[in-house]
């Protein structure tokens, strides 16, 4: 049983986190759902719903929670801040963003996730300075851009109808696609070149020639690989099966891939 939206978690108004993630939360379980009920990926592969998306509970409860306790102090040390807050914030902008963090809904990361491969080569540098998006790279959701292929025009269309394998520059594609196919799911691997008409989606994903990109039907990055023969253990993982370590060792997991 999948808990998905306000019944999985309530958190305060401020912040706009609520629908946001109740339908992230469902976007994080469709894919999954129909990737094991047609046979694509092991039941393992649900496990990693509530992994990923109570991690994301905790961070909008975090940051909707510190507003909430700002506006309504429930205890005497948080009315004492509050009051030191907003005498600060009279001279000193920068005791603005204790008064509102301004941290609207923002798409969770799921860097720590088990379908995730880790690239030293890109490390997660932590929760973005408000207004700001993180870096591209694994387990970070993909910025969208025009894109010219036969079934969509933008990149964010274009993954969800599977796993995306997207090749750059100088990569032994003939190594991808047969790595590709190891899986019995709906992988398909793209040359990013022939896709990225206006250079838009390269430049957004800060894509290195000789990278191999893995993305998720919900747009998150698995992986970023540098070997194509992290490419198979990468997929293993995305799709909720156990790697081995040296799986790991070949896709590069936290060895500067
Ligand atoms: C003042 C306020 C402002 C908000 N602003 C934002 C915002 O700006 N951005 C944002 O992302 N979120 C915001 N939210 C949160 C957002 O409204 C909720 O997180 C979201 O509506 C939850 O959607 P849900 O589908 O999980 O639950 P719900 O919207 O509660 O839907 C559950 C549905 O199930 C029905 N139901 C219940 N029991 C049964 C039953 N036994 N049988 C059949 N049906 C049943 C209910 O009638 C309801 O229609 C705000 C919330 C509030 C209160």
């Amino acid at each position: 049983m999948l808990l998905a939206g306000d019944c999985a978690h309530l958190l305060s108004p401020f912040g706009a986190r609520g629908l946001n993630s109740g339908v992230a939360d469902a976007e994080n379980a469709a894919w999954k759902l129909a990737f094991v009920l047609r046979g694509w990926a092991p039941e393992s592969l649900l496990e990693s719903y509530h992994v990923e998306r109570h991690a994301a509970a905790l961070e909008n409860l975090d940051v909707t929670g510190a507003t909430m306790r700002f506006l309504v102090p429930g205890t005497d040390a948080e009315h004492v801040r509050r009051r030191a807050v907003l005498d600060r914030a009279v001279t000193d902008r920068a005791a603005w963003s204790d008064v509102d963090s301004g941290r609207l809904s923002e798409p969770f990361w799921y860097v720590d996730s088990p379908l995730t491969t880790p690239c030293a080569a890109r490390p997660f540098a932590g929760r973005p300075p408000r207004g700001t998006l993180p870096r591209p790279g694994p387990g970070v959701l993909v910025p969208d851009a025009p894109v010219r292929a036969a079934d969509a025009r933008r990149f964010r269309e274009l993954v969800s109808s599977g796993v995306l394998v997207l090749t750059t520059a100088g990569v032994d594609t003939a190594a991808v696609t047969a790595a590709a196919t190891e899986p019995c799911a709906p992988v398909r691997v793209l040359d990013l070149a022939a896709l990225d008409h206006t250079g838009a989606l390269g430049e957004a994903l800060d894509a290195r020639p000789g990278e191999v990109w893995v993305v998720r039907p919900d747009a998150h990055v698995a992986a970023v690989l540098t070997d194509p023969a992290g490419v198979a253990p990468a997929l293993r993982r995305a799709l909720g099966t156990p790697v081995s370590a040296a799986d790991d060792a070949r896709s590069g997991a936290g060895a500067g891939a």
